[in-house]
């Protein structure tokens, strides 16, 4: 095949590549182990260990599995949380008077509000009303509107996840081209503003984006985010690429990246599997996030 032809279906897969299984739990232990050695310090030093706080209303068996998730978390590398359990019929108003509460108290370092919130609930009104101080999460519109400005101390959770796999597997950015198929402000938006902070050429991608496996056939960095289960064939992987799979759909009990994980084996250069790869990575982004917000605030 000449070298300027793009790789088909029927194109043999480059025997060369052994593709690298990101462990994101793993890296997410050691990045926990390296904020509970410094909350250790913290509170040996006679400060208080930094608080999470998580709100939920209603009561989603995911939600609150996932509150769960984030408070044990938390606990693990000592850092304090507590929860606000709301009923379902909350109005927005004491969602609001809740979050002012929050906002004012001084032991409070992180809120996180846990969407999907009830119908009657705006979540660009909730979001807008926690203290970008205290925003763990980065919902608030300032805190976009940093990352949009490039002085954001506070980013989306998962797209810093991605950024730090792609950090710790030494994947070069300046000047590599990189996709990102989605554009939702939690995923797709805030990753190609870090990717493109970090030097790389930027490619963003939708559900109305032509020619999509061209484009991704391009990529030295491939992020998917749809919630598309396997849409990302083989075929569409420049061979050595770095794959950062953030999707995960259940699918007949199982949950599935938004890449086909077994046929981009000997394709892509390193890929996240849909269970311990870029999900472990956003809590413990929450973390970090959390912590930087008590560093800021305290000035320690
Ligand atoms: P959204 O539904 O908000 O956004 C999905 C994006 O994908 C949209 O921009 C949409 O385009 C685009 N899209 C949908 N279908 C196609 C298609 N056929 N071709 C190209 N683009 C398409 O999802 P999120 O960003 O919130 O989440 C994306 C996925 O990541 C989900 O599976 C979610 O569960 C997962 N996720 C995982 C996390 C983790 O920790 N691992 C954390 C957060 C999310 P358009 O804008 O045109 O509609």
């Amino acid at each position: 095949m000449a070298d300027d032809q793009p790789p088909t279906a029927d194109s043999p897969k480059p025997d060369s590549i052994e593709t690298v299984v990101v462990d994101g739990l793993g890296l997410a232990k050691k990045l926990r182990g390296q904020m509970a050695d410094e909350i250790r310090e913290l509170v040996e030093a006679g400060r208080r260990a930094p608080c999470l706080v998580v709100v939920l209303v209603g009561d989603d068996p995911a939600s609150r599995s996932y509150i769960k998730g984030k408070q044990r978390a938390c606990k693990s590398i000592g850092m304090d949380s507590a929860e606000h359990l709301l009923p379902a019929e909350t109005t927005q108003a004491e969602l609001l008077a809740l979050i002012e509460q929050l906002n004012a108290d001084d032991h409070v370092d992180g809120i996180l509000v846990q969407l999907p919130l009830p119908d009657h609930i705006s979540p660009q009104v909730v979001a807008a009303a926690i203290d970008p101080a205290k925003d763990a999460d980065a919902l608030h519109p300032n805190t976009s509107g940093r990352l949009l400005a490039g002085t954001a101390d506070i980013v989306s959770c998962t797209p810093l996840g991605v950024m730090a796999v792609l950090e710790e597997h030494g994947v070069e950015l300046e000047g590599a081209h990189a996709v990102v198929i989605g554009r939702s402000d939690i995923v797709g938006k805030p990753v190609s503003l870090l990717l493109q902070q970090a030097n790389a050429t930027v490619t963003m991608c939708h559900s109305r984006t032509k020619n999509l496996p061209e484009l991704c056939r391009m990529a030295d960095v491939l992020v998917a985010a749809t919630g598309r289960p396997r849409m990302v064939k083989a075929d569409w992987i420049k061979p050595g690429a770095a794959v950062m799979d953030v999707g995960v759909t259940e699918v007949d009990g199982k949950l599935v990246g938004d890449v086909d994980f077994e046929a981009a084996q000997g394709v892509a250069g390193i890929i996240t599997p849909s269970r311990r790869g870029i999900g472990p990575m956003t809590i413990t982004m929450l973390l970090r996030n959390t912590l930087h917000a008590y560093r800021a605030r305290t000035g320690v």
